[in-house]
């Protein structure tokens, strides 16, 4: 297992395959405040890329053709954050993506527990540390238990992408959630144009 770190924009020639795990890191949970620094990916192989993104430019022509690929499907947990970050300060939009947190809720009815921990402590079998989720990700030089933590986000998803598959084959769920998935994109519009907190299917 190997994190790579680079500022500015992945290095050129780098190929993660048709299917790349994706998380981000912000200043903080705000689509209004908090900018975009970090993108973290990995093609499933135990090793992780990690982009300190320049937040006065956003110059990263490799990583927005990446994250732009409609052949690369993209594996998140909460996609619809992400998409909104990542659309908000890149100008992209990802797609296909497959959203674990929702395959989860779709797949283990059997209990409310859908954090990215939770989730793969049951299908990955791995204890992920949360105690650098609150940390200053705005840092120009970042700890090495900040790299470990962001990289870890990213390298178990492929692993808990296809345990959920399974489970939501096993009950015939999986239609139900690709189209979830297929949904995404304009639920993290939404977002960004003001209804945030709004199922705009609801009644009232
Ligand atoms: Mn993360």
């Amino acid at each position: 297992m190997a994190i790579h770190f680079y500022r500015n924009d992945l290095p050129e020639g780098l190929s993660l395959g048709k299917r790349v795990a994706v998380d981000t890191e912000t200043l903080g949970l705000s689509l209004v405040r908090d900018r975009l620094c970090l993108v973290q990916l990995s093609a499933g192989d135990g090793d992780a890329h990690i982009v300190q993104l320049d937040r006065s430019s956003y110059d990263c022509p490799r990583l927005k053709a990446l994250l732009a690929d409609q052949t690369v499907e993209k594996i998140l947990h909460f996609a619809r954050f992400d998409m909104a970050m990542i659309e908000r300060d890149l100008g992209v939009m990802m797609s296909p993506v497959f959203c674990t947190k929702i395959a989860s809720k779709l797949a283990r009815t059997y209990t409310d527990r859908h954090g990215l921990k939770d989730v793969t402590r049951e299908i990955a079998g791995v204890e992920l540390s949360k105690q650098q989720q609150s940390s200053d990700w705005g840092a120009d030089e970042l700890s090495e238990a900040q790299l470990k933590y962001a990289a870890d986000d990213v390298l178990y998803l492929h692993q808990v992408r296809d345990g959920l598959i399974t489970m939501l084959e096993r009950d015939g769920r999986l239609e139900m959630a690709r189209a979830c998935f297929a949904f995404l994109p304009t639920r993290a519009r939404l977002d960004l144009a003001g209804w945030p907190e709004t199922d705009i299917f609801a009644h009232s």
